[in-house]
């Protein structure tokens, strides 16, 4: 059943937006219609932005420790409410209940993390810097921040952001992906029962529109984006250029190497569930499987059957282990890459196009596809597919597979299967590549750890998460003293 056009939450009342344009959001299984987002755009954010500026001032003179006790009671809805958020992610994104469950699990270790600002917080102080003098520094809240979120993560990647951001005594305005609207707007929902005051955490729907509004917009000191490149270095120069601090998240080409002592069974597990776990809709996605040496030849078989035996169908039904791509748009995508990589001489050893789920004709599904014979120069071996699709190459040793991987413009995960220690340090001390995986496929983000790549896969230079996160959401101010 459709819940109708969506309403904006901005101090701390659920209103209309003033959009004129929708857009439509239907279960990516079962085309049912779900909602409809208001594209928002300037006048939304003038509000949330004005209403964000209002509760700026009390909310930051609001003691950390009671800023954390809104934080451990939202923390604990969270809790209570985590079957009913992985569901709901499941309708609008598509992605089975479990993987569902992981990602609101993640989510949550943000919230923990950000339950610890009061000494997370902390300044430093040095006695007698000179004769009498004394140096301290504190960490500040600046004021308004924006965050801009994916489609692929509805519930955990805004919670990258905002915990930390309020936990610091900022305010906060964020823009959801119009494609799934629903998971942030019920977490959005839990945070006002749980006493975040009105206007601390603003909601506006929109597309691309109400993002430049929010890079442009001088009432907002920062931006925190995730998205594809494209739009992340776009949204990079746009907001630097208005003068605000910004972390921007893009795309990715992540590559498995499989070392030829690797466990066969283990590395065709972490594998198949890398690149086709998602649908192969996560910015950790695997995408080229590097065979070394001898592995090569006994991966491609033993990747073929488990890609065979996935099985494919709603992500609400307990026995699909893929579900369907989020939309329309996004499998035409998938389908125009693998096209064209045939078109350019990749040979498919499995081929997803033709893979439907008959009970279920208007679902987005794809089944999986393996490529062999891949070539730098090939587009498939270069963009990001974003889809369950696994480029199978070869490498003669570690040296050749490290290099292919520094080649990419990308970098944000890599992983290795092996079971030498030293493959494993070499391969730690020599990709250039941000977020690493020693015997796992996907290096999953830890609240604790800073999380984000470099080269194209991300703009900026504190990253998520972590200590990164504090020092991105405060300014360092240093009070030198003699009395
Ligand atoms: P996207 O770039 O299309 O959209 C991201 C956000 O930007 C959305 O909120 C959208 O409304 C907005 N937007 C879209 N076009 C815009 C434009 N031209 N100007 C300003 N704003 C615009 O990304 P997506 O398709 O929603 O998400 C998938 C992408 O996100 C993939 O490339 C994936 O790798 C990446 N991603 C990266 C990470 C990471 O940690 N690096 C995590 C998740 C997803």
């Amino acid at each position: 059943m459709s819940r109708g056009r969506l309403t904006d939450f901005i101090g701390g009342a659920w209103v209309q937006s003033s959009a004129t344009e929708v857009h439509p959001v239907a279960n990516p299984a079962t085309g049912e219609p779900l909602c409809e987002t208001p594209l928002g755009a300037a006048g939304e954010v003038e509000r949330a932005v004005s209403a964000a500026t209002a509760a700026f001032g009390s909310w930051r003179a609001v003691p950390a420790l009671d800023r954390a006790r809104v934080l451990f009671r939202f923390k604990a809805l969270l809790d209570d409410h985590k079957d009913e958020l992985a569901r709901l992610v499941t309708l609008e994104h598509g992605k089975t209940v479990p993987e569902s469950a992981g990602e609101v699990r993640r989510g949550i270790e943000n919230v923990e993390h950000a339950c610890g600002i009061p000494s997370l917080m902390f300044g430093d102080m040095l006695e007698d810097v000179a004769r009498g003098i004394d140096c301290e520094s504190v960490r500040q809240p600046i004021g308004v921040f924006a965050g801009i979120s994916p489609f692929n993560f509805p519930a955990m990647i805004p919670l990258w952001f905002w915990p930390y951001a309020v936990a610091t005594g900022n305010t906060f305005v964020l823009k959801p992906s119009e494609q799934v609207p629903l998971a942030q707007r019920r977490i959005t929902e839990l945070a006002a029962e749980a006493g975040l005051p009105a206007g601390v955490l603003n909601l506006v729907n929109g597309g691309r529109a109400c993002a430049e509004a929010l890079c442009d917009h001088p009432g907002i000191a920062g931006i925190s984006f995730v998205g594809s490149t494209p739009v992340a270095k776009a949204i990079y120069a746009r907001a630097s250029a208005a003068g605000k601090r910004v972390q921007a998240l893009g795309g990715a080409k992540n590559h498995i190497l499989v070392m030829p002592d690797a466990d066969l069974a283990m590395a065709c597990e972490i594998a198949t569930e890398s690149v086709f776990g998602c649908a192969g809709q996560r910015c950790l996605a695997g995408s080229v499987v590097v065979g070394i040496g001898s592995a090569y030849e006994r991966l491609a078989d033993a990747l073929v059957r488990a890609a065979k035996a996935l099985v494919i169908g709603d992500g609400g039904d307990a026995r699909t282990v893929m579900g369907p791509l989020v939309s329309a748009r996004q499998r035409e995508r998938v389908i125009a890459y693998i096209d064209q990589a045939i078109t350019q001489g990749a040979v498919p050893l499995i081929d997803g196009r033709a893979v439907g789920v008959p009970s279920l004709p208007r679902g987005h599904f794809l089944g999986p596809t393996i490529f062999a014979e891949v070539r730098d120069e090939m587009t498939i071996a270069r963009d990001e597919v974003f889809g369950p699709v696994m480029i199978l190459r070869r490498a003669a040793d570690l040296d050749e597979a490290i290099a292919m991987v520094r080649r990419s413009e990308y970098a944000n995960a890599c992983s290795i299967v092996t079971q030498s220690g030293a493959a494993a340090r070499k391969f730690r001390h020599e990709v250039g590549v941000s977020m690493l995986g020693v015997n796992i496929g996907v290096a999953a983000p830890m609240a604790f750890f800073p999380f984000g790549g470099h080269k194209s896969s991300f703009f900026g230079d504190l990253k998520a998460h972590g200590a990164d996160a504090i020092r991105f959401f405060t300014d360092a101010k240093v009070v030198i003293s003699r009395w």
